[in-house]
């Protein structure tokens, strides 16, 4: 049995068109930057994002990891959102690997960090506290619902970062859903950012990997830590071949993933017994939690839209997250609509 499969945008598997260029790509040993394949990922990856230079790299986390690496020394600190990936779902690796101290702010519901409570946060002066280093934003904010973030609040984020002799980190795990919400380009919003990761492996449906972006001399250092972190890879062409079809293809059709998670929210607020937030979808995900005369748990209407053929995922006992995909056609919306009916009725 095929399934709906809306619990991450993760799910993606390549496209038959990834399948056959992965296939026939060329390949070398990109440890000795011999991969034309990989190497022409990179060369569009830096001008897609308007940087300098790009680092292909097999996962957003390790993308993340190696730029907190090469920005910061131990007993350093980094501003992070207390909602954000970097903070809540990347293993600690910052402290663990880094000997690196986050600063956790809140994010906001519209997924920005306040400007006031940044200025706030960043340390004065003295032998006893730690040295901030770095700020980090997440474009879009996955857990405040997909949000994306603007270019004028990253434009007013990066001049607090400099005026304050700080760098500007962004994961972009899902920046050009971002972009493609707001009709702007990539480059245009994270062009006041140092370094900034995105991830190929999610909407952009490629099996594997992620991209960090930076000036040259960042990009080298990143790739000597990737190596340290055991994150060479060899004949890798095979797998960035699916990423250039990412980039030249998948990120033109991200806005008919966001039409269809606004019909799927569109018809998701006709069953009684579900709130769909009220500014939800934002971008590719819908939020939306069960109302209080709702007795059955959101994981045992989990399992019951299993037996529908939809998978979701529950964010906890009241509340769900779905994201929409390559793979999620119109038919597939309606389908999940009428399996949500079913679950509830
Ligand atoms: C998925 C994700 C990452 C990490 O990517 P992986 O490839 O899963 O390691 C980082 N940040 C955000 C916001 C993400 O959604």
């Amino acid at each position: 049995m095929e399934y709906i499969d809306l619990r991450s945008d993760t799910v993606t598997k390549p496209t038959p068109e990834m399948r056959e260029a992965m296939a026939e790509a060329e390949v070398g040993d990109d440890v000795y930057g011999d991969d034309p394949t990989v190497n022409r990922l990179e060369g569009l990856a830096a001008e897609m994002l308007g940087k300098e230079a790009a680092l292909f790299v097999p996962s957003g986390t390790m993308g993340n990891l190696i730029a907190l690496l090469v920005h910061c020394q131990r007993g350093h600190e980094v501003i992070v959102g207390n909602r954000s990936h970097i903070y809540l779902n990347e293993a600690g690796g910052m402290s663990a690997l880094g000997g690196i101290q986050p600063c956790p702010v809140e994010n906001q519901p519209d997924g920005t960090l306040a400007i006031d409570d940044i200025l706030a946060s960043i340390r004065t002066e003295d032998v006893h506290h730690p040295i901030t280093r770095l700020i980090c934003l997440e474009n879009t904010q996955n857990i405040c619902g997909g949000v994306p973030l603007t270019v004028e609040y990253t434009r007013q984020v990066g001049d607090l970062a400099r005026q304050n002799g700080l760098s500007l980190h962004i994961d972009g795990a899902r920046i050009f859903n971002a972009a493609a919400a707001q009709s702007v380009l990539v480059k245009e919003l994270v062009e006041p950012a140092d370094s900034v990761m995105f991830c190929l492996s999610k909407g952009l449906a490629a099996p594997v990997g992620s991209i960090l972006v930076g000036p040259s001399e960042f990009v080298s250092r990143a790739r000597h830590i990737r190596k340290m972190l055991g994150g060479g890879m060899r004949q890798v062409g095979v797998i960035a071949a699916a990423g250039i079809i990412s980039l030249e293809k998948m990120t033109r059709r991200l806005n008919e993933d966001h039409a269809r998670a606004r019909r799927l929210a569109d018809g998701l607020r006709q069953i009684r017994g579900l709130v769909v937030d009220p500014q939800s979808p934002y971008t590719n995900m819908v939020y939306l939690s069960l109302s209080e005369e709702v007795s059955t748990s959101a994981h045992q209407i989990t399992q019951k839209m299993k037996e529908y053929g939809v998978l979701v995922d529950p964010e906890n006992a009241r509340r769900f997250r779905l994201v929409i995909h390559y793979w999620i056609d119109d038919s597939a919306v309606e389908k999940t609509v009428s399996a949500f009916q079913k679950a509830l009725h």
